[in-house]
């Protein structure tokens, strides 16, 4: 199994195997690490994979990408990862032993359940695994790697609860100081392991996303620091995410001649990009439903072939925020198939994409194309969002959270009957606290593990926005360490 660059060119394309760019982030050509084809997964096996557990299953679908790991030592890594310990204490009332549950709302519509991890996010699903393939590799390797990453609220917590005291593995974490939730701020400062650096800067998250920019392209530092990324661009962040549509498959379904559509709320592209690999494995997903909130780039693109990313200035703050994006880190990947994996077109659009710019493919022969891929689209807005956090609350008694309910509300309106829509459930409500008393006016519940969290000692360092300060304090920590 070889890994090739959305950018390559075909005749000195880079290959490389799972291990290879598992620390890294973009190939060396700015592209995005895709599979040089994706293995096909046949009815007989769909079958035989039927009540597997969701490690065993894990295993399965994950050996289809990796096959520069020795089996027993993956299966031994997924079995770590995927266990009822860390998955299964998220909220009263999980099924004890299954992670990834579904939750049917009515016949034919469905929650699959992704935020029981430890930070109570989807991401968890894929970081967890992540942790666990870093400290392996490194070990094999025998090397070291300082993670440096910028967050919003989501991906920092659940790296930093992935990496949590991990052989090999530093994480220095940048996070805009005072924009955090209370409960956020209290999920990472409250991490007392030596391994995890809080870095709150005073600006917002595009300054702190910014100081990652620079101090990645500083390569003699980025060498001498051994400074990696998890970012949602990360190879096996997609993978890992490609298991739990199999998953909600599964659970939905009695025979593999029935077709399932799922709706994902997005944001960078990752968790949709996931399914329409699977479904591109063969997997029968009928439709892959994208929602977007007020930052609708993909939206657009979906309904018109126009892709154009937005300035930071027109990025709005909303009530789901760890959708607010103005362009889509992962979408490279999509466009990459759409257009039947021409890398040379892929660089000549994003050539114009890094110049701040845009592209339309609505002339193309390729966009006619597009409902064979299975998408479809549709928006959200923050009325939209209590609406359909109440109407849930009220209909069925469950209470979701607000990027929950974004995919929710367009799978709504793009169900068919006769088929079951499976909506992804990405972070628990306990997250989003002041919305969901917005919409219900009464708190959501907040697992036992959490209670009391604001209350615990916090271990941040504050910094001004100034990629000199962050560089001299990393280099410090290490230097002092090693
Ligand atoms: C990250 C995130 C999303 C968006 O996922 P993408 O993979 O970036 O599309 C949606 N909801 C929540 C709660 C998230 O944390």
């Amino acid at each position: 199994m070889h890994y090739i660059s959305t950018r390559g060119d075909s005749r000195n394309s880079i290959q490389r195997t799972f291990t290879e760019i598992l620390l890294g982030g973009l190939a060396p050509d700015g592209g995005l690490y895709l599979p040089e084809s994706y293995l096909q997964i046949t009815r007989v096996e769909l079958d035989r994979w039927r009540g597997l557990s969701y490690a065993d299953l894990a295993f399965a679908v994950l050996s289809k990408f990796i096959d520069d790991i020795p089996p027993a030592d993956l299966a031994a890594l997924v079995g770590k990862t995927y266990t009822a310990e860390v998955y299964c204490n998220g909220r009263a009332g999980s099924l004890a032993s299954d992670i990834a549950p579904i939750r049917w709302l009515e016949p034919g519509l469905a929650l699959l359940e992704l935020s029981n991890g430890p930070t109570l996010a989807f991401k968890d699903m894929a970081m967890q695994l992540l942790g666990n393939l870093f400290e392996y590799v490194l070990a094999k390797k025998g090397e070291e790697v300082n993670i440096l990453g910028a967050t919003s609220g989501d991906t920092g917590s659940a790296a930093e609860y992935a990496m949590r005291g991990k052989h090999g593995l530093r994480v220095f974490m940048l996070s805009p100081h005072d924009r955090m939730s209370a409960f956020q701020r209290a999920q990472m400062y409250s991490l007392q392991d030596a391994n995890i650096y809080n870095i709150a800067v005073r600006g917002m998250f595009d300054d702190a996303q910014d100081i990652v920019k620079a101090v990645s392209n500083d390569l003699a530092f980025k060498e001498k620091y051994r400074i990696g990324a998890v970012n949602s661009i990360n190879w096996a962040r997609v993978a890992a995410q490609v298991v739990y549509y199999f998953k909600g498959y599964l659970a939905v379904t009695k025979s593999s001649d029935e077709q399932v559509d799922f709706a994902v709320p997005s944001g960078n592209f990752g968790n949709i990009c996931a399914g329409h690999i699977a479904r591109m494995m063969g997997l029968p997903i009928g439709r892959l439903v994208m929602a977007t909130n007020e930052n609708d780039v993909l939206d657009e693109f979906f309904r018109t072939g126009v892709y154009r990313p937005r300035s930071t200035a027109e990025t709005r703050t909303t009530s789901s925020p760890s959708m607010d994006i103005s362009k889509a880190s992962n979408f490279e990947r999509f466009v990459f198939d759409l257009v039947g994996r021409d890398p040379a077109l892929i660089r000549q659009l994003w050539t114009k994409i890094d110049a701040g710019g845009s592209f339309d493919l609505s002339g193309m022969p390729c966009f006619a194309d597009l409902p064979s891929f299975g998408f479809v689209s549709g928006k959200s807005t923050h009325a939209d969002r209590l609406r359909t956090i109440r109407q849930t609350f009220e209909k069925y008694g469950v209470m979701v959270d607000t990027h929950t309910a974004d995919g929710l509300k367009v799978a709504l309106e793009m169900r068919m009957p006769e088929r079951s829509m499976v909506v992804l459930e990405t972070a628990l409500p306990a997250k989003f606290e002041e919305t969901i008393i917005e919409a219900l006016g009464r708190q959501p519940e907040r697992p036992a593990r959490f209670v009391g969290i604001e209350n615990l000692p916090q271990r941040v360092k504050v910094m001004d926005v100034s990629v000199d300060e962050v560089k001299r304090y990393i280099a410090h920590q290490i230097d002092v360490r090693s």
